[in-house]
């Protein structure tokens, strides 16, 4: 048993203070390494989310009155402030959610900062409008302003990216943010808030924690300008149904179940590693929107793939303790979503396919034994041969470490089982024939695709899905509104 003082408590970020929630509500966060309590986060509700904006709402015009390169300094000094926090909020992250330290500390944290500064730099795009002559006495121009309150709705998968995505660019246009955690996952992002309020005037960032109850209320209220969400479907649809009597534009980063095709003239080493250890079997243990959750391969090169696959995720997967540096893979981020994962490994079978490796969970699944560990939610990284696309394991979202494999003969099929999926947010493709590469690229329905590479986003690139990935961008503009102005000789 945890003792209470060993528990970290965490508050609301509310016009610059930090404040418990209403009622004194308090969610448990629960580190899925070892399933003990280590946090508690308040359980906010629809009386905090009306204080979070009426805080965002009252900073807001000052703000929007700032020149974009008065914005801009103040970015760029935060984007310092991470970088010197990087190793407090890399570990909470870790702690929070299991994703190894290795990549919350190496990767993560570079990326946050850069796009601190890529919206830095951007935030004088926010400003420029189009001249258009109408006629010799006349002219039209456009203005882009701020949008107001943008209110920014995460998932508990990847909170300190999420929160980054959405905050960045929504401040360098001008706009007042308000962040909602997940329940599940909100310890880094309500510290970060308290940090980035070191820097920016009280009100312009506000982070709320709680579940959909606080979530409904920000999105439903009236006096929020913009909603920006990354999750799932439902929770998109559910937003749709709440703002309908205050409209107000959307932008869903949702699910996906992106195929990763290798052709049989690939650069089999590099496929490998596209496939495996970058494609799907990452450091939060797959549980990325983008994972390469299907894996098509030709099939001259079926059966060696596999081999080199296997090999490789045996020489470099290595499941254990999250904050040491050699663990490659943490557990599933909380128990909903491990009973969800189990669950769809045993769907698999009963629906005919062959576990090629993995398939393990619990105790069973950790690289070495460990009691430390013994109650967190492991899942072994599991491929799963199959026959046919339809199965509820090609069609259904698992996000965890497991992948499809499927064989194909031409391209042509290859195409069509990829797009044969509701989803579309990534795709990767791996050949060495540029025709064939350019062909993917045109008729894949996704909304990003990799040749001889996978997962490369950053902030230099637009990033979202088509179909039921979503739609939107968490861009610069996307945080604007145009106003068009025509002017008449007097
Ligand atoms: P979720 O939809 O269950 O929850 C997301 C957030 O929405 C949480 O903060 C939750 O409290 C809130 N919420 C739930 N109901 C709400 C409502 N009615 N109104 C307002 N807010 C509400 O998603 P999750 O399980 O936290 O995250 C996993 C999902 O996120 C996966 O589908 C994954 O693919 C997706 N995801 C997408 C991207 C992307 O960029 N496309 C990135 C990461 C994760």
């Amino acid at each position: 048993m945890e003792t209470v003082s060993s528990i970290r408590e965490f508050h609301n970020v509310l016009n610059g203070e930090l404040v418990p929630a209403s009622f004194r509500r308090k969610i448990d966060s629960i580190n899925p390494a070892n399933g003990k309590v280590w946090a508690r986060v308040p359980g906010s509700t629809a009386e905090d989310a009306e204080n979070a904006v009426a805080a965002a709402k009252q900073a807001f015009p000052k703000w929007a009155r700032y020149s974009a390169m008065e914005r801009a300094a103040f970015l760029r000094q935060i984007g310092d402030l991470i970088a010197q926090h990087g190793e407090e909020l890399a570990m909470l992250e870790t702690n929070d959610c299991g994703w190894v330290i290795r990549e919350t500390s190496y990767g993560l944290i570079p990326t946050l900062t850069s796009i601190w500064y890529d919206a830095a730099g951007a935030a004088s795009v926010a400003s420029r409008g189009e001249t258009i002559q109408l006629s010799p006495t006349s002219f039209g121009y456009t203005l882009r302003e701020p949008l107001g309150v943008v209110v920014g709705i995460l998932p508990w998968n990847a909170p300190l990216f999420t929160f980054t995505i959405k905050a960045a660019y929504a401040l360098a246009a001008g706009n007042a943010v308000i962040i909602k955690p997940s329940e599940f996952a909100s310890v880094s992002s309500l510290r970060y808030g308290e940090l980035l309020n070191t820097i920016l005037p009280p009100g312009i960032v506000n982070v709320v924690s709680g579940d959909r109850e606080v979530g409904e209320a920000l999105v439903s209220h009236r006096e929020v300008n913009r909603v920006t969400l990354t999750g799932s479907g439902n929770t998109a649809k559910a937003i749709v149904r709440s703002t309908a009597q205050a409209p107000k534009p959307l932008t869903f980063e949702l699910g996906g179940k992106s195929p990763n095709i290798v052709f049989a003239d690939a650069n089999l080493e590099k496929a490998v590693e596209g496939v495996t250890t970058n494609g799907i079997f990452t450091g939060n243990a797959g549980q990325i929107c983008v994972g390469g959750s299907r894996i098509l391969i030709q099939r001259p090169i079926f059966e060696e793939m596999i081999s080199l696959m296997k090999e490789k995720m045996k020489e470099d997967l290595r499941l254990g303790d999250p904050l040491d540096p050699s663990t490659t893979m943490g557990p599933i981020a909380n128990e909903v979503q491990y009973n969800k994962v189990r669950n769809f490994i045993e769907i698999g079978i009963h629906e005919g396919g062959t576990i090629l490796t993995g398939g393990r969970s619990g105790e069973e699944a950790l690289s070495e034994k460990d009691a430390r560990f013994s109650n967190g939610y492991w899942v072994e990284p599991t491929l799963i041969q199959v026959q046919r696309n339809s199965l509820r394991i090609c069609q259904e979202e698992i996000f965890g470490p497991v992948a499809t494999v499927m064989s194909f003969d031409t391209e042509e099929e290859a195409l069509e089982i990829a797009n044969d999926t509701s989803f579309g947010l990534g795709a990767g493709v791996w050949t060495t024939n540029l025709a064939c590469a350019q062909r993917m690229i045109k008729n894949l329905q996704s909304g990003n695709v990799w040749v001889n590479t996978y997962r490369r986003v950053g902030p230099e690139l637009p990033f979202g899905g088509v179909k039921e990935s979503g739609f939107g961008r968490d861009s610069i503009l996307e945080n604007t509104q145009e106003k068009t102005c025509v002017i008449e000789e007097g």
